[in-house]
């Protein structure tokens, strides 16, 4: 078997500081408002957890989405399927949808239009990470943690084949 090494990308200290400024920005923007994040699964469980404590209101109401987007190895074929849906209804609600990575963009344009047939009073995306160098199409990111390379990425709720999701930062799977 293969040896593998993870070498880091972005320290936990990295994530920490950026999560508390995406925090205190989106407190600050929907000050007196009710928000609802809506986590998208697996991926984002980690990020949701922090980001959610670093927003100081208590009008914050948490769901998850369950997503399954088709694809070979380390691909996206685009094609998202909701294994699991929201608890309650999004109609009139300021949402704001977390992801780990935008990578194509296809599964957020995907989830915005699913999203908006339900008709939320607003709707935003805030993603740790984005990889321009794969964008097929172009999707708003209103709140942004990163920008990386064209790398493969894992750690702090990204997987590979379902491992490395407790790893406590970010980082690139390597073959020794
Ligand atoms: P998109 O639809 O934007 O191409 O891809 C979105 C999903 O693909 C992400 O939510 C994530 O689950 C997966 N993905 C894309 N790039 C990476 C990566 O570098 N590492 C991991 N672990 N997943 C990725």
């Amino acid at each position: 078997m293969t040896q593998t090494h993870v070498s880091t990308l972005l320290s936990t200290e990295q994530i920490a500081a950026r999560v508390r400024e995406l925090g205190a920005q989106i407190t600050k923007d929907y000050e007196g408002r009710r928000l609802v994040l809506v986590s998208v699964l697996k991926g984002s469980f980690i990020f949701t957890a922090d980001l959610c404590r670093a927003i100081d209101t208590h009008q914050v109401r948490i769901e998850f989405l369950g997503v399954r987007s088709y694809g070979e190895g380390t691909s996206t074929s685009g094609v998202v399927q909701i294994t699991q849906d929201l608890s309650k209804p999004i109609e009139g609600e300021d949402v704001l949808i977390v992801e780990d990575i935008v990578d194509t963009g296809l599964t957020i344009a995907h989830l915005l239009e699913l999203f908006k047939t339900r008709h939320p009073a607003s709707i935003k995306v805030c993603s740790l990470l984005h990889k321009p160098a794969r964008t097929k199409i172009e999707v708003p990111i209103d709140y942004l943690g990163f920008t990386i390379e064209d790398r493969f990425v894992v750690g702090y709720g990204l997987d590979w084949a379902e491992r490395y999701r407790n790893l406590p930062f970010i980082g690139v799977v390597e073959a020794k």
